[in-house]
């Protein structure tokens, strides 16, 4: 997954794209980016990997003068591909400079790819938003902005993009709308756009308004212009899993709270799966939540029984202590003075692979838990996600492989409820349909990819 930030109409716009880079760290930590436009329409670029505050400092941000600006977060997935797959992109178009980043995933990518390939393009990187910047430089249109929708509309899957041609703005979403991006003002002129509204809370930004799927905006100074709609989504499909694990709890994305999604969530949870029992707990943070919404609806005490390290990053574990629960014990710890005795209930937000929370358990018993009671605030993971969440193939996901009797087994735990997909709906119905393919395996969007045995990439 990635974290993407426009802004324009201001002299600070780099600071700026840095602070809401700073507000959607959460999305991604292998690589930071940002480019800013000169008064000459020069886009000046730095990325480094590792995190925001690594990446930059105040001497760097001032090399990126001008009014508009693009940030970048980078997810780190398996085996990281370098500094040359980061972003923005930034290339020498005949219109002026052009700069993009992009957050999802194109599931046409490989097959655009292979045809740019074919007519020369050259690529620099192995990331599916390269192809973006080809399709635009290669369209026939006459206009930029003719030029842009030529190339969207030629994608598949998901793709919540920010460009910068010269000073003026672009932003768009695939026409399912399956990542978030939210626009707002800035206090003293100007408009900033990012992937979450957190991120525009920290830079000041005010009246948000959420882009819709397909929707394109053009926005110079203060100047925000709709262009017409990218079309060809069968229906819409934000991602659920972004309410459920991946955006930050104090967001609105699809003017929806996050927090209370999440509430929702456990609430529901609880009167599908009750249990007798002398607490509650998350999984902290990225279950807080769910649990609250757990005990709200069960009445049962909310207790902080697992405390977390927010130091841990990118730990050094050294081989001969990478036993299975090991790095489970560096980023948590139990409170034993909350757990010895009792009848515990662990609230989780989803079980992925199903090892962090097996070793969790075991962290639990040996604090002294009488019973532990293990609820999951979504349904099974049954799927890999192909539109931007950094899943395992279908054979690491526990929820794929095991009945729920083999899960409880495997994780030891006295009982195991998920929330079942019907009622995770039915808790924001009011903001769906949403894309819940991860726990369905019902994909909206095509995969020509995988149909054309190319892998769809896994970039963010
Ligand atoms: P596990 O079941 O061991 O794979 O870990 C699942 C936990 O990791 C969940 O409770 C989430 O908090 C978190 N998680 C879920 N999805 C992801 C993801 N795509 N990337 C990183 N962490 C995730």
């Amino acid at each position: 997954m990635c974290g993407i930030v426009g802004i324009t109409g201001t002299e600070r716009a780099a600071e700026l794209a840095f602070l809401g880079l700073y507000g959607l760290q959460h999305r991604g930590q292998e690589a930071a980016g940002i480019s800013a436009v000169d008064a000459d329409g020069r886009a000046r670029l730095h990325k480094a990997e590792g995190l925001v505050v690594e990446a930059f400092d105040d001497e760097r941000l001032r090399e990126l003068p001008g009014r508009t600006a693009l940030g970048h977060v980078r997810y780190s997935t398996a085996g990281g591909v370098g500094l040359v797959n980061a972003q923005p992109i930034v290339v020498r178009y005949h219109q002026g400079d052009l700069a993009l980043v992009h957050n999802g995933n194109i599931t046409n990518a490989q097959v655009l790819r292979e045809e740019l390939v074919r007519e020369g393009a050259l690529f620099q990187s192995t990331v599916d938003s390269e192809v973006i910047v080809h399709l635009i430089a290669r369209s026939r249109e006459p206009t930029v902005e003719l030029q842009l929708a030529d190339a969207l509309s030629r994608l598949a899957g998901a793709f919540s993009v920010l460009l910068t041609v010269g000073e003026t703005l672009y932003a768009a979403r695939d026409p399912w709308g399956y990542r978030p991006l939210i626009m707002g003002r800035l206090p003293d002129g100007g408009v900033a756009v990012a992937s979450e509204t957190c991120a525009l809370d920290l830079i000041g930004a005010r009246n948000f308004c959420t882009l819709g799927p397909g929707e394109v905006v053009r926005i110079e100074g203060d100047e925000i212009t709709y262009l017409p709609r990218l079309e060809g989504a069968e229906r819409q499909a934000p991602c659920i899993f972004e309410l459920v694990y991946f955006a930050r709890p104090d967001s609105r994305i699809w003017d929806v709270s996050v927090d209370r999604a999440r509430r929702a969530f456990g609430r529901q949870l609880a009167k599908e799966h009750p249990v007798d029992a002398d607490c509650v707990f998350s999984v902290p943070d990225s279950s807080n939540s769910a649990a609250l919404g757990y005990a709200e609806e069960s009445g049962i005490p909310l207790e902080l029984g697992l405390i977390r390290n927010h130091y841990v990053g990118r730990t050094f574990i050294h081989p001969s202590q990478a036993g299975r629960d090991f790095k489970v014990r560096i980023k948590y710890n139990a409170v034993r003075e909350v757990i010895e005795g009792k009848r515990v209930i662990v609230v989780d937000d989803s079980l992925v692979r199903g090892t962090t929370s097996r070793g969790l358990i075991t962290m639990i018993r040996e604090a002294g838990a009488k019973e532990v009671h293990f609820r999951v605030a979504s349904p099974p993971v049954i799927s890999p996600c192909y539109y931007g969440i950094d899943m395992p193939t279908r054979d690491e996901l526990i929820g794929a492989s095991h009945t729920i009797e083999e899960i409880r087994e495997h994780l030891n735990v006295d009982s195991l409820g998920y929330l079942s997909l019907e009622g995770m709906h039915a808790a924001v119905a009011e903001r769906g349909p949403f894309c819940d393919a991860c726990f369905s395996g019902n994909y909206v969007a095509p995969l020509v990819d995988l149909k054309m045995g190319r892998p769809v990439s896994s970039h963010c």
